[in-house]
Order: structure tokens, then sequence, then C-alpha cells
């Protein structure tokens, strides 16, 4: 299995300084992106999930005219990778462009990932002109998540 870095802490890195597969994830998060259906919000946010045999699926956000149906794109991702047999999660990137600040995952989404992530599993957070990351965890994110175990 590969561990794409270390998550024993959370850091603000360049994106040229992480390491390929770290790339690739935050890529195809961008490439899912362009896909968001968002005409009332206009905010579009992509996600992109590195599942246990290695390969990646991306996601978008989803809106819907009534509102509460809408899908934020780690969910999509993360449907997407459950509904084809993929079930453990390895990595997660979240690609949203807010001027201040990184487009972190949502409560229901950091909850809703770690149903599927069976350790610490890293987290990158960049814009859709990928410069700085916050490279991140899911437990960061979300400690004490709920857990029937
Ligand atoms: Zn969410």
């Amino acid at each position: 299995m590969n561990h794409e870095i270390n998550v024993q802490s959370e850091s603000v890195q360049d994106y040229s300084d992480l390491n390929e597969e770290a790339q690739e994830l935050i890529k195809a998060a961008i490439e899912a992106r362009e896909f968001a259906y968002v005409p009332y919000s206009n905010f579009k946010v992509g996600s992109a999930i590195r599942v246990a045999d290695g390969s990646i699926i991306g996601g978008c956000n989803i809106e819907n005219s009534a509102y509460s149906p809408t899908i934020c794109a780690e969910r999509t991702a993360a449907c997407k990778a459950i509904s084809t047999g993929n079930n453990e999660f390895k990595a997660v990137a979240v690609i949203g462009l807010q001027e201040k600040s990184f487009t972190t995952p949502c409560g229901v989404c950091r909850q809703f990932l770690s149903e599927f992530a069976k350790e610490d599993i890293p987290v990158y957070v960049t814009k859709p002109e990928p410069e700085r990351v916050l490279v991140t965890s899911l437990s960061r994110l979300l400690p004490h998540s709920f857990n029937l175990n």
C-alpha cells in the first residue's frame, strides 16, 4: 500500500514539492471540478480519491434547485468509488477557489469519508491553479469521528 505522506503533522506545502502521487491526485480533482453543476452558488468544487488498488476516482459538487439534495464533490467521488467496488480510501484531494482560505471538506463529508478509511489518510486541499497546498489528514479534520465499532 502506498502511504503518500507522513500524516503526523499538518502543513502548507508548495505543490511542486509534493510527490508525484499527490500531484496526480490533485490534478484529477481539478479535472473533476470542471464538471461541477453549480447554477445556484457558482461555487465549483472538485475532489478525487485514491482507492486501495491505486486508481483515482473523481467527483464534483452537484447542486439542485431544491437545495437540500445538493451533494458535495467529496461524497460524489466517494459514492462513485464505493459503487464500483472501491470501499477503501487511501488519500483525498479537494479543490475549491476561495480567496482567503482552503476549501476543506464539510462536516458531513468528513464523517462520510471516515467510514471508508481504515487508517488515517492524507487530505490535500488546494485551488484550481495549485501553488500552496494544505496537507492534512482525515483524523485531523475529524477527530473522534462517530464509529459503531
Ligand atoms: Zn461536504
